[in-house]
């Protein structure tokens, strides 16, 4: 039996058969997602590169329906969950970030407008068949975070003041100038 969240078939014909799609796929199957998860983590050193980061499982559900009872309004009820692995940009360590996305989709062709359905995105359907996963990986790419960041920050090794020096330390200026001062008073002491 093929996987649905793979097959071709028009928006009207995924939601007159009230498709219900329950997934659980590698996020190494969503090659643009895998692209630019791979790119985040080319900021790390090769052997700090989390193993098997494609094998987090992208799990959720898609349920096909009508948004209007004319059933001339196909939509898709979306949600998502998956936990990728990303560099933190504050200590620039790898770390695992948990994501969510929901979203009600109205799928809409090319200039077909729809109003009062504000309780629905807009999808527009640039081919007339539908792959579903298409959807799924939209929606995570759009929910990945501009810039991630340590949310505990225990966890985080820039803002747990057991480790206190920053990368920015090295680099700028003021680091410098701070160690001089420390020289300094040390001497005078
Ligand atoms: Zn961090």
């Amino acid at each position: 039996m093929g996987n649905p969240l793979h097959e071709r078939r028009s928006a009207a014909e995924w939601s007159a058969s009230s498709q219900v799609i329950e997934f659980a796929e590698k996020i190494g199957k969503f090659e643009q997602l895998s692209a630019i998860i791979e790119a985040d983590l080319a900021a790390l050193d090769a052997d700090k590169i989390p193993a098997g980061w494609r094998d987090a499982i992208v799990a959720g559900q898609m349920k096909f329906g009508f948004a209007d009872a004319q059933q001339a309004l196909p939509m898709v009820k979306c949600r998502v969950t998956v936990t990728v692995d990303t560099v933190c940009q504050r200590c620039l360590e790898a770390f695992r970030l948990p994501l969510e996305t929901e979203a009600d989709l109205l799928l809409l062709a090319l200039e077909q407008e729809a109003d009062g359905y504000a309780e629905y995105e807009v999808w527009e359907l640039e081919e007339s068949l539908l792959q579903p996963q298409s959807i799924v990986e939209e929606m995570l790419i759009m929910a990945l975070p501009f810039s991630a960041l340590h949310v505990e920050s225990a966890a985080c090794k820039v803002l747990s003041p057991v480790t206190a020096k920053s990368a920015d330390d090295v680099t700028t200026p003021f680091a410098a100038l701070r160690e001089q001062m420390a020289k300094d008073t040390e001497g005078s002491a």
